[in-house]
């Protein structure tokens, strides 16, 4: 039986963060109900919301999993936590965060869970990776990749750091 398709965002900005992905990454590959299907190329990207703080690392990545959404979401933050995520501030500093995207198809708008990720199409740092992994993905009626060419400026500011074999099944 197949699971449902899921992609999360990947963000860092605090300490080694590459190995906060990969451990991320591991993490949700050892849960017996996920397993973590592709990742995309890594950025780096100058910090969004909050800008007196250091680049950020970005990166998506696309799950196989049998996990509900909600049970996903507590997983992602239970891998955050682990590598001492601190929650003080919106969208501050943090070694590592992990957002749920998509789920399947569905869409989800509950207390502590929406789905699609209700800031994609603002964000150039995870449309960028989202569209390499899924560039017809529609959201709001367009593409993943009609919304970056809008955001093209942010693209520019983009750098890639590595390709997509960052992370690899092991
Ligand atoms: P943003 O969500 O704008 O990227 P953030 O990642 O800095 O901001 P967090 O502090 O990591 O925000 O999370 C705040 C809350 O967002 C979480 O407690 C979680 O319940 C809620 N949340 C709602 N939808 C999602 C989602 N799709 N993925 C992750 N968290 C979500
Ligand atoms: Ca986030
Ligand atoms: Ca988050």
């Amino acid at each position: 039986m197949t699971g449902h398709k899921a992609i999360i965002g990947l963000g860092g900005n605090i300490g080694d963060v590459l190995d906060s992905f990969r451990f991320g990454l591991d993490c949700l590959h050892a849960d017996p109900a996920t397993r973590v299907t592709r990742a995309s190329p890594l950025y780096r990207t100058p910090a969004w919301g909050l800008e007196e703080q250091p680049d950020f690392l970005n990166a998506c990545a696309e799950l196989e999993t049998w996990l509900s959404p909600h049970e996903l979401l507590s997983l992602l933050q239970s891998v955050e936590d682990m590598r001492g995520r601190k929650r003080c501030e919106m969208w501050g500093p943090r070694t590592l965060d992990l957002d749920l995207l998509i789920y399947g198809e569905q869409q989800i708008d509950t207390n502590n869970l929406t789905v699609p990720h209700p800031l994609i199409t603002e964000r150039a740092f995870v449309l960028k990776p989202l569209a390499y992994l899924t560039p017809g993905m529609i959201l709001g009626a367009k593409t993943a990749k009609h919304h970056l060419q809008v955001l093209s400026s942010e693209e520019q500011k983009m750098k890639l750091v590595s390709d997509d074999t960052w992370w690899m099944v092991s």
